[in-house]
């Protein structure tokens, strides 16, 4: 199976994108040792919200790693975030730029287009299905994209992220009273920071499903690792950091849930 997926009673749906780690063995074998870190993955998301089926929430969750190929970024490939560094649908090189490819074994084209097909179109297809299934049996339904990445990335902004970035395409791919509600339970935290539709706004994800007026409300949350993990390799899970932001999160997603069901 390319994904992991569980269908769910609320017209609720987290997505992970970025929290697979498998690379098939012909992609991996012209990768370089810095590639086998995986460092750039979403690490431990999937034990980090373990609540979402107590809530009754559908999830799909990528087996592949996003070296394989980018499932949060489009398939023609444009920048996300045009004039800003980014990484593109098969990335070359880590967050820290080193190569990912031995020489000369860099995706073509075509091998771009093959795992457009093999590794990113099951995800997307699966994702698609799952929102029909809940819009024709509710209606209405909250697509909630969960992230992580490390807090301090120079290539990608300066000094250190914000906790906890939501993203809506800066209000184009949900309802107002949505995001206002989520932001408004994460701000009374107050332990935590917080940005709206700042460095991060979405990715592919968000931006292309959202569609408040076809009834799907969508809408990223990017969070520090350093709220809930070591952020060097290799990258543990520390119990003590996710026992304070597990419980806003579990209310984070909770007030989605409230607000898809008013
Ligand atoms: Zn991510």
């Amino acid at each position: 199976m390319d994904y992991r997926f569980h269908a769910g009673s609320i017209p609720l749906l987290v997505s992970m994108p970025h929290v697979g780690t498998d690379v098939p063995d012909d992609i991996a074998a012209g990768m370089t040792p810095a590639a086998t870190e995986k460092a750039d993955t979403d690490w431990h998301l999937v034990k980090l919200y373990d609540f979402l089926g107590a809530l009754g929430a559908s999830t799909l969750s990528a087996r592949w790693s996003r070296y394989v190929i980018d499932l949060n970024r489009p398939p023609e490939n444009t920048n996300l975030y045009p004039g800003q560094d980014t990484t593109g649908l098969c990335p070359v090189d880590t967050f820290h730029r080193e190569p990912l490819y031995l020489e000369g074994r860099q995706p073509s084209q075509a091998e771009v287009e093959r795992r457009l097909a093999a590794y990113w179109q099951p995800y997307h297809t699966q994702l698609r299905a799952e929102l029909d299934r809940l819009l024709a049996l509710h209606g209405k339904v909250v697509l909630w994209d969960a992230h992580s990445i490390a807090s301090v990335v120079p290539r990608f902004f300066e000094g250190k992220l914000p906790d906890l970035n939501f993203g809506t395409a800066d209000g184009a791919s949900c309802d107002k009273s949505m995001t206002d509600a989520i932001a408004g339970v994460a701000r009374a935290g107050e332990r935590f920071t917080v940005a709206v539709n700042g460095r991060f706004k979405g990715g592919h994800i968000t931006r292309f499903y959202g569609k408040p007026e076809q009834g799907v409300h969508a809408i990223q949350l990017e969070m520090c690792q350093s709220t809930y993990m070591d952020e060097t390799a290799p990258f543990g899970y520390r119990e003590d950091r996710a026992a304070e932001v597990q419980p806003l999160l579990r209310q984070l997603v909770q007030a989605a849930a409230d607000w898809v069901r008013k």
